[in-house]
């Protein structure tokens, strides 16, 4: 019992204290806010928020006046210190939150780039609200822009950079876009897409430096010694889980904030979830961190379950997506360790799907421009089915036939 103290207001946090008070929790539910908004939308913020004009207000999941009336105590501020003895978080304030249960959905920041003039204003991230509308009021003025990191927020923003008039340059060490993340067909269908767009992109390159003159950017060297001018860099090279305030605490941590298939921490009263948790996952076996807004929202549901009396251990089926340009990606499952793909549809009829297969199981499906594939895929995975790569081949086989 006693009340729930929630750290961080992004898509876990806020779910949270809305499924807790959907639930009929009736305690206190206080939501540690550290941004200067409302708790907000993150996928628009390489996306179509770049792209429009729309305010931040366009971006928000409620307006204030659902706080107020739900009871939802949002907090502004950060969380500093966790007296785990006294049950007490400390905020930068000065001021103390008594809890019953803490929550931990701190999320992720980027990953800086280690480079000189790296800290210049023509460098920018993206993660939070505040560096998409820098970025938006900036990009007017800007004609080149290199982006550092081919993962899906560096090729999404690179997609609206390019629509909005700009010369892209995209760097990627690895030897495909997205390859951590998705097969080689994926990653070639993309790679061809942005190229027709006009967006350059170069493989297996690394930015060794960044150039300047007077503080403003002027071009980024590359490790096979060329150099391309540029008066904008926008570094997508991934993020680090915040998972300091939860090892200052004592509790846990690794690779994220470990918890139990229940997520919870070492400490029971104390849960993490969302981007900054490394969860134990019986399905997929030892353990992940995901980075995704279903993760964040099934996370916080079944924690809010958990709280209201309803102890269940956190199964979701993963799934994802990714707009970029006009091309969608949408993925259903966790393809790690498959060892064969199937495709369907037509890659050059710019709407197919990889079926990724471990040997006969089917782990995952990657769709581009492919809604009914990837829904069949959730609900597939959701009844625990399979189909065979021969039927998932196979354009006359009737997908519906399978959820029957
Ligand atoms: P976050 O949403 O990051 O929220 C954590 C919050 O905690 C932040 O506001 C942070 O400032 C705050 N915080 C941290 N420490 C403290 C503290 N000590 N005190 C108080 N507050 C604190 N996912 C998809 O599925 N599809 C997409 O298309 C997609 N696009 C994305 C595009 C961008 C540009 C970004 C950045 C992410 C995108 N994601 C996408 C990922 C998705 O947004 C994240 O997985 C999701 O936001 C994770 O939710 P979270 O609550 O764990 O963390």
């Amino acid at each position: 019992g006693g009340p729930v103290i929630i750290v961080g207001a992004g898509h876990g946090g806020y779910q949270v204290a809305a499924s807790l008070r959907q639930a009929g929790f009736s305690d206190r539910v206080c939501l540690i806010n550290d941004e200067a908004h409302l708790p907000y939308q993150r996928p628009p913020l390489s996306k179509a928020y770049i792209k429009g004009s729309a305010g931040p207000e366009s971006l928000m999941f409620r307006p204030e006046k659902f706080y107020q009336d739900q009871k939802i105590e949002l907090i502004g501020g950060r969380a500093v210190s966790i007296d785990r003895a006294g049950h007490k978080v400390h905020l930068a304030s000065g001021e103390t939150l008594p809890y019953g249960h803490l929550v931990l959905a701190t999320g992720a920041r980027n990953r800086l780039l280690d480079l000189p003039n790296a800290n210049l204003p023509d460098v920018k991230y993206l993660r939070i609200l505040d560096d998409s509308e820098a970025l938006r009021q900036i990009m007017p003025s800007k004609s080149r822009v290199v982006v550092i990191g081919a993962g899906f927020i560096g090729l999404e923003f690179a997609a609206t950079a390019r629509i909005k008039g700009l010369e892209v340059d995209v760097l990627e060490l690895a030897p495909r876009v997205m390859a951590r993340a998705v097969t080689a067909e994926v990653s070639e269908y993309f790679q061809a897409r942005h190229r027709e767009a006009g967006i350059r992109i170069h493989l297996g390159v690394q930015a060794t430096s960044i150039e300047a003159e007077g503080g403003k950017v002027t071009g980024v060297s590359l490790s096979d010694g060329r150099h391309l001018p540029a008066d904008l860099v926008v570094v997508g090279v991934g993020v680090l889980p915040n998972i300091e305030l939860a090892a200052e605490a004592g509790l846990a941590v690794a690779a994220g904030i470990i918890v139990d298939e229940y997520l919870s921490t070492s400490d029971p009263d104390i849960s993490a979830i969302g981007d900054c948790a490394l969860f134990a996952s019986p399905r997929f076996g030892g353990s992940q961190r995901l980075e995704s807004v279903q993760n964040a929202t099934d996370h916080a549901r079944c924690l809010a379950a958990r709280l209201t009396g309803d102890r269940k251990a956190y199964d979701s089926h993963p799934w994802f997506w990714s707009d970029q340009g006009d091309d969608k990606l949408q993925m259903a499952g966790l393809t790690t360790g498959y060892d064969r793909v199937v495709l369907r549809g037509d890659p050059a009829k710019k709407a197919f799907s990889a079926f990724c297969y471990k040997g006969d199981r089917l782990l995952g499906i990657e769709s581009v421009n492919r809604a009914g594939d990837h829904m069949f895929g959730r609900r597939l995975f959701g009844l625990e089915r399979s189909i065979t790569p021969e039927q998932a081949a196979d354009e006359g086989f009737d997908l519906k036939s399978a959820l029957a």
